[in-house]
């Protein structure tokens, strides 16, 4: 295994595309299985229509299309067992309540041989507070009974092409390239996010895009043989931010892969895969797909280091038979996660220069990219968009929040358990479309 050095927070010897495009072969069928087959993970609680965009009036950019529409569970009847409410208030006792964040800075430390919960997973803990807990790096969606938050079921309501676009979808990417703007003092254009006024790309999210396309240049991808760990030749930006931005360009990749792949051809009204639309995003853009790579490894590693504490989890069935059949569908995931070891080396970050004092920045951004999310006008996209930064944001605590030394577990909710699971998913699926779309590539090359 080659060296893990301070610029480069995955191994460049060893971890490669291509290492990481086999490594896919093994989890991407544990992880559709998991996601698509048990009731736990295939289904969703969020507020999806009840929260508004905090930071301008969208009024003109609902999308009236018919694949931006989300159906949803209205009867309590078909709900999951799993996730109903009756469900989740018998399982509020001493041990299941939510301690509150007073109890939790109180609470004594648990050890590190233990589940998240004893006996009733964490899982099956009512949040009723809307606030952050310190150690989030989402607003969490409140999942408690009372609240305005809608049931879906994720395979019924697939991420794909839906025709959102325009100044609206512009005006959200924009808005969430800004958060990489850290000591936003220094930055007073885009200082918070008091920028409606303008659709065009911030200073800052120029900078980090500069910062990028260096990075692209210098890879020389060739895809299947690049290593991921580049980005050590970078000047002035240090390594917290460039994971940032990373995290946020390949969460973007990773959405437009899907759209590609799973696109209206409006003509024929057929699904199919488009491969232009995979030129035109994607594949020209090597430092994309660098990024979403590095995205697969990041939450490779949060799945690996959560994996053990899984064993324990009541996953809120109310079956032990699906509680069972739930359980041995994670550990084939984490085992099949666990055969890349060495993928990522979150103790390198927060420790040197100014890496400390940029933690609570590093958080605060990512909240408000959570926040950003609500002013997403596709219902489709809002539900895959919080999804997917909830599931960020669990990985970041997982991995940032979890003292190994102390043994520390954080607490994670039911919905960040399920959207960091998801998460796991949508980028498995995205690899394995780049895969495929290369080879598509290469075929149409050849033909020519
Ligand atoms: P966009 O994807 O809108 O990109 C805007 C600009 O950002 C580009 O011009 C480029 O300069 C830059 N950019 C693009 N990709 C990257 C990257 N990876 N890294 C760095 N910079 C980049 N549409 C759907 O059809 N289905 C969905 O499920 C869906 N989900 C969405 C979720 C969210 C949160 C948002 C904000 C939008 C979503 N959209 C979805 C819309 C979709 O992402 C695009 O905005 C839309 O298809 C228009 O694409 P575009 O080619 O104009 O560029």
């Amino acid at each position: 295994p080659g060296q893990i050095t301070p610029g480069s927070i995955i191994s460049d010897a060893c971890v490669t595309y291509s290492n990481l495009e086999e490594l896919n072969t093994r989890v991407k069928p544990t992880i559709d299985d998991l996601i698509r087959n048990t009731d736990f993970f295939s289904h969703y609680r969020l507020p999806l229509y009840s929260k508004t965009c905090p930071f301008w009036n969208d009024d003109n950019g609902i999308c009236g299309n018919y694949a931006c529409a989300v159906s949803t569970i209205d009867d309590e009847k078909d709900i999951p067992l799993a996730w109903r409410a009756d469900e989740l208030s018998k399982l509020q006792g001493p041990k299941a309540e939510h301690p509150g964040k007073k109890a939790q800075k109180e609470r004594p430390q648990r050890p590190l041989q233990g589940s998240l919960g004893e006996d009733v997973g964490e899982s099956c803990v009512v949040e009723y507070d809307d606030e952050c807990d310190e150690r989030d790096y989402c607003v969490p969606e409140d999942e408690s009974a009372g609240a305005k938050g809608v049931y879906v079921s994720l395979v019924q309501n697939p991420e794909r092409f839906t025709g959102y676009g325009g100044e609206s979808a512009k005006m959200v990417w924009d808005a969430i390239y800004r958060e990489n703007c850290f000591n936003k003092a220094s930055f007073p254009e885009s200082a918070g996010l008091g920028m409606s006024s303008s659709n065009s790309m911030g200073p800052a999210a120029q900078d980090f895009r500069a910062v990028l396309q260096n990075v692209g240049r210098q890879q020389a991808l060739t895809q299947t043989e690049s290593s991921l760990a580049p980005m050590t030749t970078v000047e002035d930006e240090c390594l917290e931010k460039r994971v940032f931005f990373r995290v946020v360009s390949g969460m973007h990749a990773s959405i437009s892969t899907h759209i590609c792949w799973d696109y209206l051809n409006q003509t024929s009204g057929e699904w199919q895969h488009n491969l232009q639309c995979y030129e035109d995003r994607i594949h020209t853009h090597p430092e994309r797909i660098s990024n979403l790579y590095f995205n697969y490894a990041l939450i490779t590693r949060a799945i690996s280091k959560i994996g053990p504490y899984l064993e324990d989890y009541t996953f809120c069935t109310g079956d032990p038979s699906q509680d069972n059949a739930t359980k041995a569908k994670v550990a084939a995931v984490v085992q099949a996660a666990l055969k890349q070891p060495e993928i990522f080396d979150e103790s390198l970050m927060f420790k040197n220069g100014e890496g400390p004092s940029l933690k609570q920045e590093f958080k605060d951004n990512f909240r408000n990219i959570s926040r950003i999310m609500d002013c997403v006008s596709c219902d489709k996209c809002r539900l895959w968009g919080k999804l997917q930064v909830n599931g960020y944001g669990s990985a970041l605590k997982v991995l940032f929040e979890f003292d190994n030394q102390s043994g520390e577990i954080p607490v994670l909710s039911r919905t960040e358990l399920v959207a960091l699971f998801n998460l796991y998913g949508r980028l498995s699926s995205s690899v394995n479309a780049i895969t495929k779309f290369r080879e598509m590539l290469e075929a149409k090359t050849a033909a020519e």
